[in-house]
């Protein structure tokens, strides 16, 4: 059974109710997680204002560093627990799994020596007066976080306000709560006071909405879907709230005639098929200028029929996906495409081990996808890639940005000029030329426009938004 966290100790929630937690590579129970509601997001807020008023503001950078750099090595030394744990939560093929919890250290890392380093300015003003800026944090900061990444958006989101000086409550997904419960312990483990990280279980319609609505809650970092964005936008806007929304995405990757394939075919089938397609950064549209549409259609066509999926203890290339809702979802979008004459160019095979009660789904490859397509259009979050081919650099840049989306965008070109031009004229928040994701890259801010979202985390810049300035003057004469 697993309990929140809340001031440095495992609790009931006060329902006394509970969520089964579903192991996606075989479709079964394995645990249970508390079913909180307002009550236990009110019992965390107070513990993280105690903490805050208490402790934490009173804490030096250089100490509240010392104290996540203990957390970030902590998470190393626990990093095999910690992935073998998200691994049966969440269907995570081995490397993966162990990849984030490594991924998670290294944000804490990062936010460790940034403690110290966020300062404001002197402003010169008139004669007599002397004035300056300085960064205070919100206080108590909320995380609604989803399940695909439990790790990686916990470590880059809590981390971020950590390291600005607030406290925390964490609302993870019902769906891959294992990993932080027990990361929340190892907290407590190197000396985190009580309140300054703080757990709640449960349904987002419940203690997700809960926690939103919380006026204890200086600000809001929400990562998760456009429809539930919009949701907590409008009910931070009652109290005029600040939110970070980490939103969706449907980025492309443009490949115009004169890359160098032998780089492109692995970074594009990496990019759709990493966490089984369920990320929000998924190079999911493949923009193919025409001179090279067929013969890279057939080379990524080889590459995915290679491709095999299965249990995620097995660490093949594609783990299940989270549940049988979403895994109903691609199927939904595959069989559109089937009445819509949408042509299949390969798929990749699930393995004779995959029981059938798990949530597999082949890797698919779709050529000639309409751009007005929904297929085209929404987050399909599994592993389909919709390839389309554009003449022109003017027409790439169109189909690229004709979506409601604007979160990552690769271009493959060797043309130096034309590369300025891509990332200056495509609407996301990162572009990556002739690569994609840069490896993930904890300095580098994230974040959308559009229906992608704003505010960005990860990298220094994470901490302006997780912090306010003051402005003081001073009129000395
Ligand atoms: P989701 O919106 O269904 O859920 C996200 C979180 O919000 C969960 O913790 C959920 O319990 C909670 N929630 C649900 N309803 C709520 C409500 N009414 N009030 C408050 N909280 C509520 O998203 P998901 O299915 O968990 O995750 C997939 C989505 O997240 C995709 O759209 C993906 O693109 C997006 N995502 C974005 C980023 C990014 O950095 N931009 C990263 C990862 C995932």
């Amino acid at each position: 059974m697993q309990y929140n966290y809340i001031a440095n100790a495992a609790v009931p929630s006060a329902s006394g109710r509970t969520i089964p937690v579903i192991d996606p590579s075989y479709g079964e129970p394995f645990d249970e997680l508390q079913r909180s509601n307002a009550q236990d997001i009110d019992a965390a807020v107070q513990a993280a204002r105690q903490c805050f008023e208490a402790v934490w503001h009173k804490l030096s950078g250089a100490e509240r560093g010392r104290l996540l750099m203990r957390l970030s090595l902590k998470i190393t030394e626990h990093s095999d627990e910690l992935a073998a744990i998200e691994q049966r939560d969440c269907g995570k093929p081995t490397k993966q799994a162990k990849a984030d919890a490594l991924a998670l250290a290294r944000y804490f890392e990062f936010y460790a020596g940034a403690c110290d380093k966020l300062h404001g300015e002197t402003i010169p003003y008139q004669d007599g007066y002397s004035v300056f800026t300085w960064y205070e944090p919100h206080g108590v900061t909320g995380h609604i976080v989803p399940w695909n990444y439990p790790m990686q958006i916990f470590g880059r989101s809590v981390g971020g306000a950590l390291a600005a000086g607030n406290v925390c409550v964490v609302k993870p997904s019902e769906d891959a709560c294992l990993s932080l419960l027990r990361v929340a312990q190892l907290a407590t483990e190197v000396g985190f006071p009580a309140g300054a990280l703080n757990i709640v279980t449960g349904y987002g319609h419940e203690v997700g909405d809960a926690l939103a609505r919380h006026p204890g809650i200086d600000h809001i970092s929400f990562t998760g879907s456009p429809s539930v964005g919009t949701l907590i936008q409008q009910v931070a806007a009652e109290r005029h709230c600040p939110v970070t929304l980490e939103l969706g995405g449907k980025s492309p990757q443009i490949v115009f005639a004169d890359a160098d394939l032998d780089t492109v075919i692995p970074a594009v089938v990496n990019a759709i098929v990493q966490n089984a397609g369920q990320t929000c950064s998924a190079g999911a549209r493949l923009l193919v200028q025409q001179e090279i549409y067929e013969p890279l259609l057939e080379r990524l066509g080889q590459a995915f029929s290679q491709l095999r999926v299965g249990p995620a203890a097995m660490d093949l290339d594609v783990g299940p996906l989270i549940r049988q809702t979403q895994q109903q979802r691609v199927w939904d979008f595959l069989s559109d495409a089937q009445v819509a004459n949408i042509a299949m160019v390969a798929q990749g095979q699930i393995v004779d081990e995959a029981p059938e009660t798990g949530y597999y789904q082949a890797p698919t490859l779709l050529r000639d996808v309409p751009v007005n397509h929904r297929l085209a259009q929404e987050e399909i979050f599994g592993p389909v890639l919709c390839a389309m081919k554009f003449d022109t650099e003017e027409e790439a840049i169109q189909l690229a940005n004709a979506t409601p989306f604007g979160l990552v965008a690769g271009v493959w070109t060797r043309d130096g000029a034309r590369q300025f031009r891509m990332a200056k004229r495509v609407r996301s928040g990162q572009v990556f030329i002739n690569n994609y994701g840069a490896g993930g890259g904890v300095e580098l801010p994230f974040g959308g426009v559009k229906s992608s979202g704003y505010g960005r985390e990860k990298g220094f810049e994470a901490l302006y938004g997780f912090s306010t300035l003051k402005t003081v003057a001073v009129k000395h004469g």
